[in-house]
């Protein structure tokens, strides 16, 4: 039986494993290629287990994707835990858990404060290479659909037609956690700008000082400020509590319900509920039953899973690949660096004499091994539309 708690989003903090390799040619970008080539074109598994329940194996020829943090690295965002992850440069950074933000008035001053600042950047940056061969290993016909644990909205923008489930939700939106209506994040960020012309002016300084603009996260960390990966920014010393944020305007203009705001628009702390909250999975917030079970089908239909740039280490994705592990599934894992439980993942194919047909596992920055796969697959003619 699985506690509640196991069913929450968590950051995992025990170390990770160091990387496995298999097989063995895949420790140069070229051959992780290969071996992932090798991987996607393959025969389904013969031992692919028939799933229990009422979900078919739609696809056996097909692959699911697992992508985390690691594939927007190349678009501008930190990742959590890889080299310039926001967990290792940043030992004190800690985000903000479900139950301080719908309790505390000030700790969701904090949030949207950093948020604020935030947005402009996520909202600037753009899907990268890894998202766009996603879009052509779909093409190709490799791809059954993406599951993702990020919420910057990358693979709908790269391949609108590719099923994507957003295991975490996505920023693009707000929810109202009394009425739950969802409002665009970009008017939002208008509205929080005209309640806090302060905020604003810094916004819009630090944007023409390029310390948001810079792709380069280096120079970015170097001005000051620091976009993590759920698209908020650092600002040590900041006057957070005098942030302000407004209601949700459904509940506000409902006489039923004790939602206020003051003459400016912001809500009043005497209010009870009208509160707005990013469309995000928080950490310690569960994820919704239809969203997980929707993720249990999308990994039921398919007759291997690729897991890019995720080091597994929240709770949800690691149970995925287990359930693929205990459906028969191969496993494939692109990610720099190691991932929580892969030992018992991959027991089965390491010291095998595979190419990858079985499994692959390469410690490689995926927006450079992906491209390299769809080149290969197209001058081998694999795939449906080659
Ligand atoms: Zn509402």
């Amino acid at each position: 039986m699985q506690t509640p708690l196991r069913r929450m989003r968590i950051p995992y903090t025990s170390p990770l494993p160091p990387p496995l390799i298999h097989p063995r040619s895949a420790n140069t970008a070229p051959g992780a290629a290969a071996a992932v080539a090798t991987f996607l074109a393959s025969a389904p598994s013969p031992h692919l287990q028939p799933t229990p329940g009422t979900y078919k194996t739609i696809s056996p020829q097909k692959t699911v994707l697992l992508t985390g943090a690691g594939i927007s690295v190349a678009s501008g965002l930190a990742d959590y835990r890889g080299t310039a992850g926001t967990y290792t440069l940043n030992k004190t950074y800690r985000p903000i858990y479900y139950a301080e933000f719908t309790a505390n008035h000030e700790a969701r001053k904090r949030y949207w404060a950093r948020s604020f600042l935030g947005w402009t950047t996520l909202h600037r940056s753009r899907p990268n290479a890894t998202h766009a061969a996603i879009a052509d290993l779909a093409e190709l016909g490799f791809v059954s659909s993406v599951i993702t644990q990020n919420v910057d909205s990358f693979h709908r923008a790269a391949h609108p037609h590719l099923s994507t489930l957003e295991l975490h939700g996505y920023l693009r939106a707000t929810v109202c956690l009394t009425c739950r209506t969802e409002y665009p994040r970009d008017q939002f960020q208008e509205r929080l700008a005209a309640l806090n012309p302060a905020w604003a002016s810094f916004l819009e300084d630090a944007l023409e000082s390029d310390a948001l603009e810079t792709e380069n996260p280096d120079e970015r960390r170097a001005k000051g400020l620091r976009t993590n990966p759920d698209g908020d920014v650092d600002l040590p010393d900041a006057p957070y509590s005098t942030f302000r944020y407004p209601p949700c305007p459904h509940c506000l203009a409902d006489p039923a319900l004790k939602v206020e705001a003051d003459a400016d628009g912001a809500w009043a702390p005497y209010s009870e509920g009208g509160v707005l909250k990013p469309a995000v999975v928080m950490f310690g917030e569960s994820i919704k039953p239809e969203v997980k079970s929707a993720a249990e089908h999308a990994v039921d239909e398919a007759g291997r899973i690729l897991v890019l740039g995720s080091s597994l280490a929240t709770y949800s994705a690691w149970r995925l690949v287990k359930r693929a592990r205990d459906r028969g599934m191969p496993i494939g894992v692109l990610n720099l660096g190691g991932v929580r439980g892969e030992e018992s993942f991959l027991e089965d194919v390491i010291g095998t004499g595979s190419r990858g047909e079985t499994g692959v596992r390469a410690s490689e920055s995926t927006e450079k091994v992906l491209p390299m796969v769809v080149q290969r697959l197209r001058s081998e003619g694999k795939g449906s539309h080659s």
